[in-house]
């Protein structure tokens, strides 16, 4: 396969030979007109000079009488007025009425025979202070332009003038086309060369650009970036371009790979727990021993299997395989639902949980989601605050949207890990939170939010460190609710 340098090239020189080629062949074209109409004047004026000599030698013919005996008289031209013809270096003939012709220029005697059978036919043909007409000498190989005249103020009966003029002037190329060719042929080459170093230059820089991105995208080197300089604004815009992609790819292999850490590190611990807890029992003697560390396994399974739920989620969410399941969802049950779960967990926790409003509305979503979604919400809203504090929920219909929130009087969250939270295993305080009865993975809201945002919608968090926290859920009411 020709490369583009090669191609381009090649496009190049063959279009600048053609253009070449079509301006070379219209200033032909309008040199060749131009010549013509000059050789129409100058014949032209041949014929006008030729009928004025005629006119104005007034014994010019003279009338022979053929036989002694006969009163038919022929016509032929006096040496004097002859001679003067004879000096006309082009075609010249002049003929009588009948059109025989009474004066033939030197020219028009040398001709052959067909071709004088052609002028011959002209002779007659060719009519009078008409158009011009173009004869083909085949003898001769040129073509002569002819016009004709007539002789009308003669004293004596003559017919026409012809004058024959060759339009080789017109018809071949000129010496200084040839010039132009032979001059215009390094010069194509020249331009060719040109094109051929310019576009090895960009060449050069495309295979740089290829071998360093190659370079870079192996995986280890995502934190290296493609640098060009003076290489134009394209090269520079696509170099720009590249390297913001490499940005984006470094912030996902670092995410994925912190992402992959943190999963295997979350996993570590319940299964190291586990083991520990199965030696203990396979090791205790005593019966009820046994029983707490199987319970403390079956603990840290079930931990284990939330986990492994939730990372199955998060991978399916990003690959966009979950399917949310659309139907027309009554949110007042499904909120009072929630609540009933978030009493009893409220009161075990020592925190009181209120429901002071909600609407009667309906919004397209998936039922388990949202639920889960609430309760997320709710439950580290009774988590995360002490026993005496307070934990409200609220269902609100707006003009545009459908809001769901809860506003708690716990620990809240420092400003400066706000803007965290929703990453995936991300807590406050990761150490005292794993060990703590606290103690999640860091999923609850990176899913919460996705769910959110698979409904259209959004969650947003405002806290204050001591004070507690507000999580709002807002939802498209069921008109502008994105359809799938
Ligand atoms: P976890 O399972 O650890 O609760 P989440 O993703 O639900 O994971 O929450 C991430 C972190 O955000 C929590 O570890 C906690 O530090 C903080 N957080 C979430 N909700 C609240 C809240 N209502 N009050 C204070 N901190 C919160």
């Amino acid at each position: 396969m020709a490369s583009t340098r090669t191609n381009l090239t090649t496009l190049f020189v063959v279009a600048l030979t053609a253009v070449s080629g079509v301006i070379g062949l219209m200033s032909w074209t309008v040199r060749s007109a131009s010549i013509y109409r000059d050789i129409a004047r100058y014949a032209d004026t041949e014929a006008d000079l030729a009928t004025s000599l005629i006119l104005d030698a007034g014994e010019g013919v003279q009338a022979v009488v053929i036989g002694p005996d006969t009163a038919a008289e022929s016509l032929s031209i006096t040496p004097r007025l002859g001679a003067m013809l004879n000096a006309f270096p082009n075609y010249l003939v002049v003929t009588d009425r009948n059109g025989t012709p009474l004066f033939q220029s030197a020219a028009v005697r040398r001709l052959s025979g067909s071709d004088s059978t052609l002028l011959a036919d002209q002779l007659v043909n060719l009519p009078v202070n008409g158009p011009a007409g173009l004869l083909g000498l085949d003898s001769l190989d040129e073509r002569v332009l002819l016009v004709a005249r007539a002789v009308s103020r003669s004293p004596t009966p003559l017919g026409k003038v012809i004058v024959g003029v060759p339009t080789n002037d017109a018809t071949t190329l000129p010496r200084e086309y040839w010039y132009a060719f032979f001059f215009l042929i390094p010069l194509i080459g020249f331009a060719g060369w040109g094109a051929w170093q310019m576009l090895g230059v960009n060449a050069e820089r495309i295979a740089r650009i290829t071998h360093d991105v190659a370079a870079i995208s192996d995986g280890r080197s995502l934190h290296r970036r493609l640098s060009i300089e003076n290489a134009g604004l394209e090269f520079e815009q696509l170099v720009a371009t590249l390297n913001a992609m490499i940005e984006r790819l470094e912030t996902s292999f670092l995410g994925l790979r912190r992402f992959t850490a943190d999963a295997s590190h979350e996993l570590k611990t319940p299964l190291a727990v586990l083991r520990a807890d199965v030696e203990r029992a396979m090791s205790e003697p005593s019966q009820n021993e046994r029983l707490v560390a199987l319970e403390e396994a079956l603990h840290e399974t079930t931990r284990m299997a939330d986990l492994v739920e939730s990372l199955l989620t998060l991978a399916r969410a990003d690959e966009g395989r979950f399917d949310i399941h659309r139907e027309p969802i009554e949110l007042k049950p499904l909120v009072e639902d929630v609540y009933e779960t978030a009493l009893i967990l409220g009161e075990a926790a020592g925190v009181a949980v209120n429901l002071p409003f909600t609407a009667d509305v309906t919004v397209m979503g998936d039922r388990t989601r949202l639920r889960q979604l609430f309760l997320n919400l709710i439950t580290n809203a009774i988590k995360y605050t002490p026993a005496g504090g307070k934990v409200d929920i609220g269902l609100g219909l707006h003009p545009e949207n459908v809001t769901f929130a809860v506003r708690d009087t716990g620990i809240g969250i420092a400003a400066a890990d706000v803007p965290y939270i929703f990453e995936r295993f991300w807590r406050a305080d990761r150490v005292r939170s794993r060990m703590s009865e606290r103690g999640g993975f860091g999923l609850g809201l990176a899913i919460s939010q996705w769910i959110a945002q698979a409904h259209g919608g959004t969650l947003t968090a405002s806290s204050r460190l001591g004070r507690g926290s507000l999580f709002t859920v807002t939802l498209p009411l069921p008109a502008q609710a994105p359809k799938t």
